[in-house]
């Protein structure tokens, strides 16, 4: 049996990833990031090794202290003697590969240890697929033996329920005296809150922000079929590491809560993030293979566009045309 250059390519990167190799790792997301294909096939491989780390996400607007908590988890963990993959996504940002401002200059102290991987990502490409991206780097970290995965989001839009979604454990984040940041929650990404964290419980207002907070959970979970976990509501203060073990601990039991699984929680969890990751590649996927094969055939996507903003045609009646065209 022969074996092509490609396949012997795959064949080590993915022995060097599930030893956990920095180096054959970051080359990997470096892959994904420049969508090539080489990198799916190199998932592929590595997905039957996925399904052990415990993934934590962290939402809240930019600036109420995800890194810090992040920074301040990572340490606990390392004391512990586990293992940390960091995940930074700020789809409001055009940067990506790592180079958002030194990657995070504030999680320096955790750059010399091998044990924690840290990886900005943002929006890249024409056509989004960072919730995509996400996914998979979230599998690469898991495949490559991370114990936690720490997914930092920014803001609360639909990007971040989906990455949420991937997420064992969701915890919410916001500070005191955020009006906005409680509207928000209260428009639709309450239900994705495992744990709430009122940051920055130094300034005015953290006991009052916390008793809004009660209050809603408790509103939701009386229209909730399922109250089984009261979201603990935490104050903390990142910078001083106050409120840290409480937090390290509410995750921890959350995580216990999950996979004690006699409620069948971990098979929802688990059902919606294979279900997202399913229909997030898809939609990527179909997205990229249509635009590309117009492409060769000299059709670009200009051309198209031109013609809704002439009104000689309609983005619907060019999705249905474009459909037909590949699918028959
Ligand atoms: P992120 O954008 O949500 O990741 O927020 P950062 O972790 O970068 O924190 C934003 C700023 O808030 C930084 O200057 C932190 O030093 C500061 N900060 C973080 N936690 C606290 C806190 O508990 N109290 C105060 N006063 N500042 C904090």
């Amino acid at each position: 049996m022969s074996h092509s250059p490609k396949k012997t390519y795959a064949m080590t990167i993915v022995d060097l990833i599930l030893a956990g190799d920095l180096r054959a790792t970051a080359r990997l997301l470096r892959d994904i990031d420049d969508e090539l294909p080489t990198a799916r096939n190199i998932l592929k491989k590595l997905y039957p090794h996925t399904g052990k780390a415990h993934v934590v996400g962290f939402t809240g607007s930019p600036g109420v202290g995800k890194s810090t908590l992040v920074d301040q988890l990572t340490t606990r963990y390392r004391q512990e003697g586990l293992t940390v993959g960091i995940l930074a996504v700020d789809p409001t940002s055009p940067f990506s590969g790592g180079a958002i401002l030194g990657d995070r200059i504030r999680m320096q102290r955790h750059f010399l240890d091998s044990g924690v991987f840290i990886r900005s990502l943002a929006t890249r490409g024409h056509f989004g697929g960072l919730t995509r991206s996400t996914f998979d780097m979230i599998n690469v970290l898991d495949a490559m033996g991370k114990d936690v995965i720490l997914v930092e989001t920014v803001g609360v839009g639909q990007d971040e329920v989906e990455i949420a979604h991937s997420a064992h454990t969701t915890v919410l984040v916001t500070v005191p005296g955020m009006g906005d940041e409680v509207q928000a929650i209260k428009a639709g990404i309450m239900e994705i809150g495992s744990i709430f964290v009122v940051n920055k419980a130094d300034r005015e207002g953290s006991r009052g922000t916390v008793r809004e907070l009660r209050n809603l959970i408790e509103l939701g979970l009386r229209h909730s079929e399922d109250a089984s976990w009261l979201p603990p509501i935490l104050e903390t203060e990142g910078v001083k590491g106050r409120g840290i073990d409480e937090l390290h601990l509410a995750i921890r039991r959350h995580k216990e809560y999950l996979f004690a699984n006699d409620r069948g929680q971990l098979d929802e969890v688990l059902r919606k993030r294979a279900r997202n990751q399913l229909i997030e590649a898809l939609k990527d996927e179909a997205l990229k293979t249509l635009l590309q094969r117009r492409q060769a055939r000299g059709l670009s996507l200009d051309v198209l566009i031109r013609k809704i903003i002439a009104h000689e045609s309609d983005p619907y009646s060019l999705v249905q045309e474009m459909l037909s065209e590949e699918l028959q």
